[in-house]
């Protein structure tokens, strides 16, 4: 372990005063819920509180929140701070890739959300309707799930990079009834045809009667009469004001499909109240924000990262933000430390994914700018390795930011576990998402659904509902209580492999389906990959299992190495024998291959899936699901470059 971590690492009696007023909250908050949250709930504006603000179920997800309270996500959202002091407070800065810049107030964001809603209104959508939304990350596309949100209706985004089947299947799903799309958007300083895609895939979505279109790129596309029509053109009639609609808090806010790493995307649907107040706590527990901060979650509108951390979470907390249109590494790999100078940027959240990409550019990039400004580091999305845990505090954070890295669900709505300076310091342990916020009843249970003791691996449950959950999966009861609540009635299982340690820090430790099973042991993939990864050599690994006649599994490695590493038969037996010597024998890979690059989710999650598909010499025809999740160009370009390198080697 290098210094920097040793740095980092809590002592004992540090642990136990942080730890004892955390768990404290959350006793109260499970034991006593209404009372726990009634005063958060009060923090937000309600049109009608009636009854219990929790109601237990016999049935999954066993509760419901504020089903017979009402609000609107966008009053709270937007207008409680227009009629504010904070009206003339910037809401959003935003710069699009080519460098241009917009900055939104809290008032002219009202304005615009009032003008969008109204169009919305005029075209006939109303409280309940489908709204896909395929837009680049600009700032209609924030006005446009705003607008939704205002008149009720349920808003569907789908990630900007998909093709036109996974659109056509998402916007079929929801059977929505207006799109909302732009002309194109901007990646790597190329135009990605959004609205040539979305004619094509519309063509296969006959609940399709309505396509608005902003402009962004500006090029020619095709207009179909009586069907689409310009953003800006259709904004200039609408009123600029709708009366938001009071919803009960049980109304659906939104369908966001799962990012898909493990199978068939799923439509998971939020609620408004519960979902309002959990983005709300969570983004104030997690992140303390302040009027003063200027505050980046980098992640695309497309992802629940985005939804919660990028739209909801801080316009509810009156936040100042700033939303980046386009790639980290474009013109330059400095792009993104640049923004945060150039910004003065205090809260930065991202991917464990980008955090490896620039390690891999190189010091040098951030060395270029003074990240000074910064005062708290946040991650999402996969379990963060020491390395690159250590790199983010050291470089980005000058060793003076803390970390909250944040392990969530799309169907949690909001943070789970993470470290809660809103709260109080814990002490950080690199590599541990550390403890249940207040609220999350977290446990760590065997097969049969026994809670495990300290340092026991097993899989990471949900008693208790908690605000920000799911309320289903659109159309899909069946799945929604076979895939989330059978395994271990009375919970949620989040189909995580997960330990708790001896201070309740939880680590977690991959996919369950994921976990490898060797000679009766489990390993999770991420405790073989951090092994690889703490390797200087190692710039990035995926570890899968493969069936093995004697071991029952066998794990297979791939591995990605730092520039200035040459893949040679020596250093494929150095990275062996340092498995063997960190993890124990059994745990050595019985393959080990040197590729250029692993195959990744639209998100930017390793997908493991895919790697197995490949080493079983399966045809990807078998992964049919994936093409819901990728494009299928991509992850057959994946598949075949890994065939590739592994012919090569063998
Ligand atoms: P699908 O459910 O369709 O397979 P997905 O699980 O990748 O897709 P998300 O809801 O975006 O879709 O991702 C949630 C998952 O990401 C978690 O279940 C966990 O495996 C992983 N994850 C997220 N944050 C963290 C974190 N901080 N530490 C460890 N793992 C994390
Ligand atoms: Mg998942």
């Amino acid at each position: 372990m290098d210094a920097t971590v040793r740095e980092v690492l809590p002592t004992q009696s540090a642990i136990s005063v942080g730890m004892r007023e955390i768990e404290e909250l959350r006793r109260k908050s499970i034991e006593n819920t209404e009372l726990f949250w009634e005063p958060v709930a009060n923090e937000l504006f309600w049109y009608e509180k009636k009854g219990a603000l929790f109601d237990k179920h016999e049935k999954p997800p066993y509760g419901g929140w504020f089903e017979n309270w009402k609000t609107n996500l966008c009053f709270n959202a937007v207008d409680r701070w227009a009629q504010s002091s904070r009206k003339n407070k910037v809401a959003f800065f935003w710069e699009g890739e080519p460098g241009d810049r917009k900055a939104l107030t809290y008032n002219e964001l009202y304005r615009e959300v009032n003008r969008m809603a109204s169009a919305l209104l005029r075209l006939g959508v109303s409280d309940g309707d489908r709204v896909t939304i395929y837009m680049p990350m600009i700032p209609e596309l924030v006005i446009s799930l705003l607008a939704c949100a205002r008149i009720g209706a349920i808003h569907s985004v789908v990630f900007a990079g998909f093709t036109s089947q996974a659109l056509a299947d998402r916007v079929n799903d929801s059977k929505s009834k207006v799109l909302i799309t732009a002309d194109g958007g901007w990646r790597r300083g190329k135009i990605i045809e959004l609205k040539k895609i979305a004619d094509d895939a519309l063509k296969q979505c006959p609940s399709v009667q309505k396509v608005i279109v902003a402009k962004r790129t500006g090029q020619e596309i095709d207009m179909e009469a009586y069907r689409d029509m310009w953003y800006d053109e259709l904004l200039k009639g609408a009123d600029s004001r709708v009366r938001p609609v009071p919803l009960p808090g049980n109304h659906p806010s939104y369908i966001l499909y799962t990012s898909g790493t493990t199978g068939k995307p799923k439509g998971a649907v939020h609620s408004t109240g519960g979902y309002m107040l959990w983005a709300y706590y969570t983004q104030k527990a997690v992140f303390d924000i302040r009027d003063e901060d200027i505050y980046w979650c980098t992640a695309d509108v497309g992802w629940v990262t985005g939804h919660t951390y990028v739209v909801y979470g801080p316009l509810l907390t009156g936040a100042t933000s700033l939303i980046y249109e386009g790639a980290p590494d474009f013109p330059e790999p400095d792009r993104w430390w640049k923004l945060i100078e150039e910004y003065g940027v205090t809260i930065l959240y991202t991917a464990p994914t980008a955090i490896r990409s620039f390690m891999k550019f190189g010091e040098h990039w951030p060395g270029k700018h003074d990240l000074s400004s910064l005062r708290l580091l946040g991650t999402v999305g996969e379990p963060i390795n020491p390395e690159a845990w250590n790199w983010y505090y050291r470089t980005i954070g000058g060793s003076r930011c803390q970390i909250v890295d944040t392990w969530w669900q799309t169907e949690t709505g909001g943070i789970m576990i993470s470290p809660q300076t809103g709260i109080t310091q814990i002490p950080l342990k690199p590599g541990s998402a550390s403890v249940p916020l207040p609220g999350v009843d977290a446990h760590i249970v065997d097969e049969n659904g026994h809670e495990l003791p300290a340092n026991r691996k097993g899989f990471l449950v949900i008693g208790h509902p908690w605000p920000g959950q799911f309320m289903a999966l659109w159309g899909d009861r069946e799945r929604f209580e076979s895939v989330y609540f059978k395994r271990f009635p009375g919970s949620y299982y989040a189909a995580d492999y997960a330990m708790k340690d001896h201070d309740g820090y939880f680590w977690l430790l991959g996919r369950a389906d994921e976990v490898l099973k060797i000679a009766g042991h489990r390993i999770g993939t991420i405790e073989l990959e951090d092994a690889l990864i703490v390797h200087p050599s190692v710039a990035e690994s995926a570890v899968i299992g493969k069936f093995d006649e004697i071991k029952g599994e066998s794990p297979v490695a791939f591995v990605v190495l730092r520039p200035g590493h040459d893949p040679s038969p020596a250093l494929r037996r150095e990275l062996l024998d340092h498995v063997r010597n960190s993890m124990g024998p059994i745990a050595v890979p019985g393959a080990l291959y040197f590729v250029e690059k692993l195959p990744k989710t639209r998100s930017g999650k390793i997908m493991r899936r895919l790697i197995r598909a490949v080493v079983e010499e399966k045809t990807l025809g078998d992964v049919s699901t994936l093409e819901d999740a990728t494009s299928i160009d991509e992850a057959e370009k994946a598949y075949r470059e890994l065939q590739k390198e592994i012919r090569r080697e063998s």
